[in-house]
């Protein structure tokens, strides 16, 4: 028998591992495994894992309407393979590549090994625009608009497939899954991926470029796309190209009814490579989900961890609203935008001095679209770890003025404040008595600020600094940035990088 395993591409579209098995003519088995220790990890959440229930219910259905059904099995990877090559002799598996966290790079390798002694075929086929093995990134940019740019995979119109009987879906106490302070879920499944996509190239994109950046309208105005992107309900490459083709009938429309799409879906556009940029700098580098992208930073942190800063950043008590009503939203939510979520890892590495790892994995199991590729190098930028990137340190207060200068947004998510004049919701310990109850800043905001800046420009300037810079900025950084003669034709391969065993 062959096996098609369902990892993080939960669709039937443009899939090429499904495609690859339906042609072989042999019946197949749609398999997807609920592995219990991948969900004890600290970046898993409950709010992940009904998130992935959704996206397993609608690709059932859709392998339903082709005459398949999903079997679902839960356990260890190999055991689960293991017992079903005893009992049907598994000739092939085929699946997606996978740019995971360290427990799936380590899964897969030691799956690997298990297929070899077995003599079982592995196919694995490129999930985007990501490449593994890639020992540089010459041409990077041109390969990912080409591979975009590839016809989408026929999806297929019969599935002629084995059943297995299905193993009972764990709840979420079997899993002893992280709860954390979720208190709802972004829907998952195809069918809500495609209203998101509709409804973003169709009306609400059109001001994406301007209001992206405010959490008062960037719900509306970004796509949210990003869970479905991340759990493989719609491919990369079949929204780029539903973009290309939105641009063309942008073309019918008179010049001024068209301008305001064309920065919006060029900027779009943009972020789905940016998407695999940062997944192939941790295809490239797995390591920096645990250590500092640039060496030089380590030991700058990790002494000084306090808690209970931690505690309040965590539950939006900071004392600062613009942190805390974005905290609090993401945690009602499991969404925010990209803005306000640099500003809360920044706030918490820079202000409040804490090693990035806590919190990264705590952003991780709120955030629906934990894509542990985009996460960690986001989380080292915005740290100032990778030693290539300028430093950002956001100011909260000034955030807050330019992104809800009336405070709306600070209302709703604070309560607490609603008696604060609007000429001092960014402040609100300039009205001590009418503050409701919510805490005075835990920090202050210059000075802490001014500390952190100093402690790295410290580091910085030193020349060793420097020359370790220039390898992380050959190996990582667009090219674009680059000036020719830095770019060697091949760079030594880092011992982490995700080439499998042979
Ligand atoms: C600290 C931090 C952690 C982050 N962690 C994640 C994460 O775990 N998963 C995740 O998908 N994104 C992450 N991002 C990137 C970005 O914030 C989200 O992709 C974006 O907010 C998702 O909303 P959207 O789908 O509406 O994006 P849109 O603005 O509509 O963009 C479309 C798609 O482009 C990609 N994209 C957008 N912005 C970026 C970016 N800056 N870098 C890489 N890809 C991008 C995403 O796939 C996104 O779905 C993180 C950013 C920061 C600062």
């Amino acid at each position: 028998m062959q096996v098609v395993w369902f990892k993080k591409d939960l669709r039937i579209e443009d899939h090429a591992p499904l495609y690859e098995a339906i042609k072989l003519g042999k019946k197949l088995l749609p398999l997807y495994i609920i592995e219990p220790e991948f969900w004890a990890q600290p970046d898993c959440s409950l709010r992940h894992y009904n998130f992935l229930l959704n996206c397993l219910v609608s690709l059932n259905h859709s392998l339903q309407k082709l005459g398949a059904s999903l079997t679902i099995k839960v356990g260890n990877t190999i055991d689960v393979f293991k017992n079903l090559h005893e009992n049907h002799k598994i000739k092939a598996i085929f699946s997606h590549q996978e740019t995971g966290n360290m427990w799936t790079f380590e899964r897969d390798k030691n799956f690997k090994r298990w297929v070899q002694e077995n003599n079982i075929a592995w196919v694995e086929k490129q999930q985007n625009g990501v490449i593994r093995g890639k020992h540089d990134r010459n041409d990077w940019g041109k390969n990912w608009y080409k591979t975009m740019s590839l016809p989408v995979v026929e999806c297929p119109n019969k599935i002629s497939s084995l059943h297995e009987l299905p193993d009972k879906i764990p709840s979420a106490a079997d899993l002893k899954l992280h709860k954390d302070i979720c208190t709802s879920t972004i829907v998952g499944g195809r069918e809500e991926a495609l209203n998101l996509l509709n409804s973003f190239l169709g009306d609400r994109g059109k001001n994406y470029a301007a209001e992206m950046s405010s959490p008062l309208t960037a719900f509306d105005a970004c796509s949210r796309l990003s869970p479905h992107i991340t759990f493989g309900t719609l491919s990369l490459k079949e929204i780029f190209q539903a973009v290309e083709r939105r641009k063309k009938e942008l073309n019918a429309l008179p010049e001024h009814k068209r301008n305001k799409w064309a920065s919006a879906l060029r900027s779009f556009s943009s972020r789905l490579r940016w998407h695999c940029h940062f997944i192939q700098k941790f295809e490239d580098e797995p390591d920096i989900e645990f250590n500092n992208m640039h060496p030089a930073y380590n030991g700058l942190r990790e002494k000084d961890f306090n808690e209970s800063y931690f505690t309040a950043w965590q539950n939006g008590k900071t004392g600062y609203p613009m942190i805390d009503a974005c905290m609090r939203s993401l945690i009602h939510t499991g969404w925010i935008n990209f803005r306000m979520r640099a500003m809360l890892i920044s706030f918490a590495s820079y202000h409040l001095w804490l090693h990035w790892r806590r919190p990264a994995h705590y952003l991780a199991r709120l955030f629906t679209d934990y894509e542990p590729g985009i996460h960690y190098a986001q989380i080292q930028m915005q740290s100032g770890t990778t030693g290539i990137n300028s430093i950002r340190i956001y100011n909260p207060i000034k955030q807050g003025l330019d992104h809800d200068p009336e405070g709306k947004f600070i209302k709703k998510w604070i309560p607490e404040l609603k008696n604060v004049p609007t000429s001092l919701i960014h402040t609100p310990w300039m009205a001590k008595n009418l503050m409701g109850g919510y805490p005075l800043p835990i920090v202050n905001e210059k000075e802490a600020r001014q500390k952190a800046s100093g402690k790295i420009y410290e580091i910085r300037k030193h020349k060793q600094h420097k020359a370790i810079s220039k390898n992380i900025v050959i190996k990582h950084a667009s090219r674009k940035a680059l000036p020719k003669r830095n770019v060697p034709s091949k760079i030594k391969m880092s011992p982490y990088q995700r080439e499998l065993p042979i």
